[in-house]
């Protein structure tokens, strides 16, 4: 570290930019000072998982490591330095006259917030600024508002076929998906058989006690619990790519079958857990595919296609999707709330303290590991709180602040759009929301529940039976119109009148009650 010598160029790193292949570093130069820096604003812009906390912090400071090692010159400005100003702006106005910086580079924030200081940051610099790509993206900001203009709402399925021909993944020479068919969604989500035993997971053990300690004095409010000694996430690219290698061999084989499955016994079950590893960059989406397919045509006789397709839809697809909605619609998206829904978030979302099995197992795994699987976190905190109607403001903090991937372009697309459908319909064509029925068929926690997934009314009825009825019903001007859930409305109006009352009170019953539940 330099305190008074001068560079040309500043290149500011943020935390979730750790490419370690960026063509910034392909080339040693003197007369750069790459920056990074440990900020309060950062800390607490939301009330983290202390294990996001921590893997971004060990993460920064092991690519920091590295760039010196690889001869760069880095000034790492930790939490507790004396000089740390504590927000962007302030450290690099610091750095900027300290070091008498000609020019400032900076890598394209994946987050508004963060665009936003950068810009209105380099307006007030006399210096030169520049922003650059992360070359992390398979797209730009603008191709997916590009590829849907006009349009009100966003059909995934269409942009994943056009990415999967554009960047030739999983196609055959005759321009036709490989096996005939884009989608193999019918042959995966099944329930796991109770007898099944999925591998256990990878998991790394880093002492960062020091680093919780620095945390704790510092006053960052975290949330969830965390073995400071055996810190369990990956934070370099080694072992990102080890996380990916045990996917590859251990997990892909079954990874579409039980995409969906829920299960209190299992936490990871067969899903990848790369996306910290993603979203800070440390892996690329694409080599990601690639691996998968290429282990895929080395041995075709174990993974079946549905298994990769499946996989590669996730992040040629979706993943892309949700950063192109984002540029496409924020700062509004933000501001979103097509139901009006007000409620606040009830506690056991903070301490999984409720006697809804499958909500209870599904926070307390939140806290526990900073991690719960796409269907926990759509189909049982996302329906349970999209049933009760609850804030998506409220909403969206829990789900930034609780997973160790959450950063705002892919959480709030997420979060906002498919699990509320606060859009109104630019992510998904309807609302997605069930009934105990769809818990009881693709998990086990029915069975250990205090409620009775088959009931709708009386004190051991499951809530999410009669919330279920009572958010068709209390939203039918905004979504009777919608084709997609016109069979819905078939099967409430065919009901018994009795009947319907009774469901009707006793959700708002619920509503009334929703911290006892
Ligand atoms: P796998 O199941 O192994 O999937 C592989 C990869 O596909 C993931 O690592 C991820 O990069 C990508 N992927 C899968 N589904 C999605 C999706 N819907 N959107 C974008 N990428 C996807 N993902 C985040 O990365 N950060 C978030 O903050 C986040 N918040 C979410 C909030 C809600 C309400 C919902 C319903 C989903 C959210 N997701 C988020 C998407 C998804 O649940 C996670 O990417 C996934 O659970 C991460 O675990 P995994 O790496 O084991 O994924």
């Amino acid at each position: 570290m330099s305190s008074q010598k001068k560079y040309t160029t500043l290149r500011l790193i943020l935390g979730d930019q750790l490419n370690r292949n960026h063509s910034w570093f392909q080339r040693k130069d003197d007369d750069v000072l790459y920056v990074m820096m440990e900020v309060l604003t950062e800390t607490s812009y939301v009330r983290h998982h202390i294990q996001k906390v921590l893997g971004f912090f060990a993460a920064m400071r092991a690519f920091a490591r590295e760039l010196e090692r690889a001869g760069h010159q880095v000034l790492y400005l930790k939490l507790d330095d004396v000089r740390n100003l504590q927000s962007f702006p302030a450290n690099l106005q610091w750095t900027v006259a300290e070091h008498s910086i000609l020019r400032l580079e900076y890598q394209e924030p994946d987050e508004y917030r963060l665009d936003v200081i950068m810009r209105e940051f380099c307006d007030s610099l006399e210096s030169e600024s520049h922003m650059v790509s992360s070359e992390h993206f398979l797209t730009e900001r603008e191709d997916l508002s590009e590829f849907f203009k006009g349009k009100k709402t966003y059909i995934m399925e269409n942009f994943y076929r056009d990415m999967r021909k554009k960047h030739e993944l999983l196609m055959q020479s005759d321009g036709q998906p490989v096996g005939g068919r884009w989608n193999y969604d019918v042959e995966n989500r099944k329930k796991i058989p109770k007898t099944h035993r999925p591998p256990e997971p990878l998991l790394f053990e880093h002492d960062l006690s020091q680093l919780h300690d620095m945390i704790t004095h510092a006053g960052v409010e975290t949330l969830g619990t965390v073995d400071a000694q055996r810190f369990t996430w990956p934070i370099d690219r080694k072992e990102s790519l080890e996380l990916l290698e045990f996917f590859v061999r251990d997990l892909l084989v079954h990874f579409g079958t039980f995409q969906d499955a829920m299960t209190p016994e299992y936490w990871a079950l067969y899903h990848s857990r790369l996306s910290f590893a993603l979203n800070t960059k440390m892996l690329s989406p694409k080599e990601v595919v690639e691996r998968v397919i290429e282990a895929w045509e080395a041995d075709k006789e174990t993974i079946d296609i549905a298994q990769v397709e499946g996989f590669v839809r996730q992040i040629i697809g979706w993943r892309e999707y949700m950063r192109g909605v984002y540029w496409a619609h924020m700062p509004s998206y933000a501001e979103k709330n097509f139901f009006q829904h007000d409620r606040k978030l009830p506690e056991y979302y903070w301490t999984g303290e409720t006697s809804m099995a499958c909500v209870s197992h599904a926070v307390k795994q939140s806290l526990e590991y900073a991690y719960a699987h796409h269907i926990q976190r759509l189909m049982v905190t996302g329906n349970f709180a999209l049933l009760a109607g609850i804030d998506p403001d409220q909403l969206d903090a829990w789900y930034l602040g609780i997973y160790i991937d959450a950063i705002e372009w892919v959480e709030i697309t997420n979060t906002r759009g498919m699990s509320q459908f606060a859009d109104g319909g630019i992510v998904g064509t309807k609302p997605y929301v069930s009934s105990a029925s769809y818990m009881h068929k693709m998990g086990h926690h029915c069975s250990g529940c205090r409620y009775d997934h088959k009931k709708k009314v009386g004190e051991d009825a499951c809530p999410f039976n009669s919330l279920y009825w009572h958010f068709l019903d209390r939203h039918r001007d905004r979504l009777a119109k919608n084709h997609r859930m016109s069979m819905m409305y078939r099967v409430w109006d065919r009901m018994d009148r009795t009947d319907k009352q009774d469901i009707i009170a006793q959700a708002e019953h619920h509503l009334e009650h929703l911290e006892e539940l």
